[in-house]
């Protein structure tokens, strides 16, 4: 698979006299150790590949290691040989989906069983595995912008990995889960840094730094954002893995209900429809802070704007005012409009109703879900509801309930014990330094470390 910027997608096919961009295109494995094209925008792919051949036939039995292995070695084709892509397979991933039929109308997809407990466990600990194996004998330096859950599951997947020295670029805000003993300083290769900032400006720092290609080039830096596609192409594979242990029970339309922050979930989910999964929708449920719907019904561009101010609510991850992955988004519109406004259906859920699809999910069909899935729940009851729809629809249950163990006891009144790899996650850390939010404080902090 080859890979173009956004940047291409979005002027070269417009109407309004834009020149061509004349870039080439770039293999998976350049895109994914340089993560962002130099001209600017988000790497998307050229065309993607036909992978029907490689799992429409693959039966129930088959464990989510031997399909990423397959899909990895053909979406890596004349890059990763198929012996290197079961070894990524197999290092990357000890945890499986769990797929739930509750019923003819729902299933739950649960993704919590990974290291931390989140279903972002299934890109980082690919890309950790994949960065190891496409570096060979070479060293790397990775680089992420990220709080709280996402900073804990960073840190766990790279720590430790000899080659790849990784730098967290963490906001002004409390540090939870690192491991001291890991820090550079200490022997290990994290190298925790807190920026004088929010969430949004770690994220430029980090666009920033990969753009200033001498530092880049010198330390090979790429970034475990979902900004690097190989953090987003795994998250597609769990959606083939469902499809395969679905297809021979469920009849009728098939449609997918994820809970969405940064869309990172949603365009993986996207991916695999254009792999070739069957699939009639994608409902994009999101909480209180919805300003995207209209983004997501029309694709204009004049939508992204995000004007509404953020309200706090009880799904802090979706509590998002400037989603990382809009331009990939973006260009999917840009390149089918009409299909995108019958594939993708907004959905804005309150807290109160997210509290009262976890009470339903529990006295109905005796599940936990935690917060975000139920959010994708209440979303996908209201869609089975008002469309009159007659097919099944698979929830995406994105974090472990006992990671919300209070909300769980507010909806149902039980009590969730919390398992210890979860628990070990809760402790205070501190950071290696505190800078400002500026790129040549950041780069000399690096420099410093070496
Ligand atoms: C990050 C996150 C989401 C949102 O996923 P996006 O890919 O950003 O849309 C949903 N649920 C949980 C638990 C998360 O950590």
């Amino acid at each position: 698979m080859y890979f173009i910027s956004t940047e291409k997608v979005l002027k070269d096919r417009g109407h309004d006299g834009v020149p061509a961009l004349q870039t080439a295109a770039v293999s998976f494995k350049e895109a994914v150790l340089r993560c962002l094209p130099s001209e600017g925008g988000l790497f998307v792919p050229e065309s993607e590949p036909d992978l029907r051949s490689f799992f429409l036939h693959m039966g129930e039995e088959t464990t989510f290691q031997e399909l990423t292995a397959a899909i990895t070695s053909h979406l890596f084709e004349g890059e990763l040989n198929p012996l290197s892509a079961s070894r990524v397979a197999e290092k990357a991933y000890s945890f499986e989906p769990e797929l739930i039929q509750l019923d003819d109308s729902f299933s739950v997809l649960n993704l919590y069983n990974g290291p931390t407990g989140i279903f972002k466990d299934f890109g980082i600990n690919f890309l950790a595995a994949l960065l190891e194996e496409l570096l060979e004998s070479g060293v790397c330096m990775v680089v992420a912008a990220a709080r709280g859950n996402t900073g804990v599951a960073i840190a766990r997947a790279f720590q430790n990995r000899r080659d790849i020295t990784t730098v967290l670029l963490c906001p002004d805000e409390p540090i939870y889960g690192l491991d001291k003993t890991t820090y550079a300083n200490q022997g290990g290769n994290l190298i925790p840094i807190r920026i004088k900032g929010n969430l949004d400006d770690c994220q430029k720092l980090l666009s920033l730094l990969i753009h200033d290609r001498k530092f880049s080039e010198r330390y090979r830096i790429t970034a475990a954002n979902s900004i690097n596609p190989g953090r987003l192409f795994p998250q597609s594979f769990y959606f083939l893995y469902s499809f395969i242990k679905l297809k021979k029970h469920v009849t009728g339309e098939l449609v997918y209900s994820i809970p969405s922050g940064n869309f990172g979930n949603l365009i993986a989910a996207l991916y695999a429809w254009k792999f070739g999964m069957p699939v009639n929708g994608f409902i994009a449920a999101m909480n209180a802070n919805n300003s995207f719907s209209e983004f997501i019904k029309n694709g204009t561009a004049g939508s992204i704007i995000n004007s509404k101010p953020l309200v706090p609510t009880i799904t802090p991850t979706l509590d998002i005012c400037n989603p990382s992955n809009i331009e990939r988004l973006a260009s999917f519109y840009k390149s089918a409009p009409a299909v995108m406004r019958n594939m993708v259906f907004p959905e804005s859920i309150d807290d109160e109703s997210t509290l009262n699809a976890i009470k339903t999910a529990w006295d109905k069909y005796g599940i936990y879900l935690d917060p975000h899935g139920a959010v994708a729940f209440a979303a996908a009851q209201k869609t089975a509801n008002s469309r009159n729809f007659n097919g099944h629809i698979v929830i995406l249950s994105t974090a472990h309930p006992a990671k919300y163990a209070d909300l769980i006891f507010k909806a149902t009144g039980k009590t969730l014990s919390i398992p210890e790899h979860l628990a070990s996650l809760n402790y205070r850390a501190e950071p290696i330094a505190e800078i400002k939010a500026d790129l040549e404080a950041l780069e000399s902090a690096i420099t410093g470390c070496f």
